[in-house]
């Protein structure tokens, strides 16, 4: 299992990197993204912490751990420079907190996201077909999510992402232990998503080149 949108206490999750990191290589994870909330007041103070933990949480624990950020309520004319910000500052998976149906994110959001230096786009909400054609041209991926309430859209974001041909990952958006799902349940979920066994495997497989990718990014 891979998790590439995770909280930790430098924003509203309940664990610090050390025991989410523990309790997800316990759990069976091969890779894990810390993705703290972020904007431009914050970003300075989170992803350097991250960066420091990152490698040394990793090797101890035996999985892959990624530094990175969730960009999140920032105005969308400003996310194009907050996306380049958290880069400069390592992190190494760039999440936008999309559109989701449950929280009042600006409209605009999903397509300022789309147009920035980014790695997944979560819980779009209400994706339009353009905004899908837009991360499948831009390598985008669009967040297949466990969790409760940004859930509701799955449904919808799975069906325009395969009619776009733009890439898929299932993420936990981890606040706490329990929600490091099980390879079954994320499965589950895909499904319920609407997605086929194949078009399952193809999103843990893009999980899987976006950590290769960060990697090589990161260097
Ligand atoms: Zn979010
Ligand atoms: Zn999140």
């Amino acid at each position: 299992m891979i998790d590439l949108h995770t909280h930790t206490l430098f924003s509203d999750g309940e664990l610090i990197p050390a025991e989410l990191t523990r309790r997800a290589a316990v759990a069976g994870y091969r890779a894990l993204a810390m993705t703290d909330h972020g904007d431009l007041s914050n970003l300075d103070l989170i992803i350097p912490r991250l960066v420091r933990v990152a490698a040394d949480l990793g090797a101890a624990w035996g999985l892959t751990v990624l530094p990175g950020i969730e960009l999140t309520h920032i105005p969308p004319p400003q996310i194009a420079a907050a996306a380049r910000e958290a880069r400069r500052l390592g992190a190494r998976i760039i999440v936008c907190h999309g559109e989701t149906i449950v929280e009042p994110v600006a409209a605009g959001t999903n397509a300022a996201a789309l147009a920035a230096d980014i790695d997944i786009l979560s819980h779009p909400g209400l994706l339009t077909q353009a905004e899908a054609e837009l991360a499948a041209a831009r390598g985008i991926c669009l967040e297949i999510t466990t969790r409760k309430g940004h859930s509701l859209t799955n449904g919808h974001v799975a069906k325009m992402a395969l009619a776009a041909g733009a890439k898929l990952v299932i993420n936990n958006d981890a606040h706490a232990p329990g929600d490091l799902v099980s390879p079954a349940m994320a499965r589950a979920v895909g499904r319920g998503a609407g997605l086929s066994e194949e078009q399952v495997d193809q999103c843990l497989k893009n999980s899987a080149e976006l950590v290769e990718k960060a990697l090589a990014i990161g260097g």
